[in-house]
């Protein structure tokens, strides 16, 4: 059984040495979607219920099987965001757009899914996405699914694939729905269960199905864009063309239909073969959201990807940042009388604006036990003050993979790390 100081199933603990791939990637997407207009939002990672339910669609895999949903002590149902889409219409609908203006942000943080957990699946993991909303404009959804692929360059993710289908517009869906019905009827009786129900509730999500038995017969289903009207073709036909002169390459996937209610013409799904069976880095698309209280929909097209994937993706490919040591600098003082000096030396040091981190001993304790302490923090350099160091006005710099050391005058230390740490 698990030991209660482990984290649940699905969650982790992120210490320090990791934070500095997960700051990389967050500077990364700072950069490159605040250069196309987009600025950060942040909203609460819980919401009442119905805000998700009302936008993903309650015949959804996340809503009917994942949501962690709770009641407050008002008895109101509130939710763990499982995703970012919902949340942030929500916050744009409430800030009011005004007919024709578009809005551009980005936000990035943790959600929430009850799934199994396995290799790349977990119960909190963070996703960082962009919503462009307003506009019902296919170079939208092309600038969107260029920016994404921009950022991946940036972050060093090469070799990743996107797809990309159209699901229509909601008018298609009844004509859409009933050629599928067409298809899949004869055939129910081998499918899965949920895909039994889904033959009448939702037939749309027959096509996304990963049961194994279902995949085969799904290969054989018709391409959405056959199935969908002249307005959506013409739509499609924009955002591929679009996408060709950004120079962005993708694949047609027919029956890619992203497991959302929401969406509407574009629907985008980003793969990278270094994350083994959950091989999405990213999802996306346009939709149609009512935001709740309102009567009118809001458009918008955007895409999240998963934070954990976009890691594990950087690591299959040896670009990762390497891990932080806990110090760069151990300051080691000798006896009592030179604690406080050594605090002093640190604090200085920290001052300079070397971008180093520093630890000085506190305890006076041996000279072995000092050298043993910067060993397990990593330290490069450990800076040796003695009581005779102190009255010479000196400091002895070692270097601890060259064991090579100098002594430099007291004044000069953060001149010598300048040009030496
Ligand atoms: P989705 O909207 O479900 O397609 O999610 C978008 C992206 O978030 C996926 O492509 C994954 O990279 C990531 N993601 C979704 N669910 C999980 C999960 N349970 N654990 C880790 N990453 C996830």
């Amino acid at each position: 059984m698990a030991s209660s100081s482990e984290p649940l199933p699905g969650t982790s603990d992120l210490w320090d040495a990791e934070i500095g791939d997960w700051l990389a990637l967050e500077a990364a997407a700072r950069r490159v979607f605040s250069a196309y207009g987009y600025g950060e939002l942040r909203t609460p990672v819980f919401e009442r219920t119905e805000v998700f339910v009302r936008s993903l669609g309650d015949e959804t895999e996340v809503v009917q099987k994942e949501m962690y949903t709770f009641a407050d002590r008002g008895g109101r149902s509130l939710t763990l965001r499982p995703e970012g889409t919902a949340g942030v219409i929500r916050a744009v609908a409430n800030s009011g757009l005004g007919q024709g203006d578009e809005k551009r942000v980005f936000y990035m943080g943790p959600m929430f899914r009850g799934e199994r957990p396995a290799a790349g699946r977990r119960r909190q993991f963070h996703q960082v996405g962009v919503e462009a909303v307003g506009p019902r404009d296919p170079v939208l959804d092309a600038e969107c699914i260029a920016m994404f692929v921009q950022f991946l360059d940036e972050i060093g993710v090469s070799g990743a694939r996107v797809q990309l289908n159209t699901r229509g517009l909601g008018e298609d869906r009844a004509r859409v729905a009933a050629a599928l019905r067409e298809f899949f009827a004869p055939r129910v009786g081998e499918m899965c269960e949920d895909c039994q129900r889904r033959l009448d509730t939702n037939v749309l999500r027959m096509l996304d199905c990963k049961a194994e038995g279902c995949r085969g017969i799904v290969a054989a289903a018709p391409d959405m864009i056959d199935l969908v009207g002249d307005e959506s073709r013409e739509f499609f036909g924009r955002v591929c063309r679009c996408l060709d002169q950004l120079g962005v390459d993708y694949e047609l996937a027919p029956r890619l239909v992203r497991g959302l209610d929401y969406y509407i013409h574009t629907v985008f799904e980003v793969t990278h073969s270094g994350l083994g069976a959950q091989d999405a880095l990213a999802g996306g698309g346009r939709y149609s959201i009512v935001p709740p209280g309102a009567t009118k929909p809001v458009d918008g097209v955007g895409f999240a990807a998963g934070m954990e994937r976009l890691l594990m993706a950087r690591q299959s490919l040896g670009v990762a940042v390497p891990p932080r040591a806990e110090a760069d600098v151990y300051v080691v003082s000798l006896g009592e009388a030179s604690v406080a000096p050594g605090l002093v030396l640190a604090r200085d040091l920290r001052q300079a604006g070397l971008g180093l981190r520093v630890r000085a001993e506190t305890a006076g304790r041996s000279m072995k036990a000092q050298m043993r302490t910067a060993n397990r923090l990593g330290a490069r350099l450990v800076l040796i003050q003695g009581e005779s160091e102190l009255a010479a006005g000196e400091v002895v710099c070692k270097n601890m993979a060259s064991s090579e050391q100098v002594t430099v005058a007291r004044a000069a230390v953060v001149a010598w790390l300048r040009e030496n740490a």
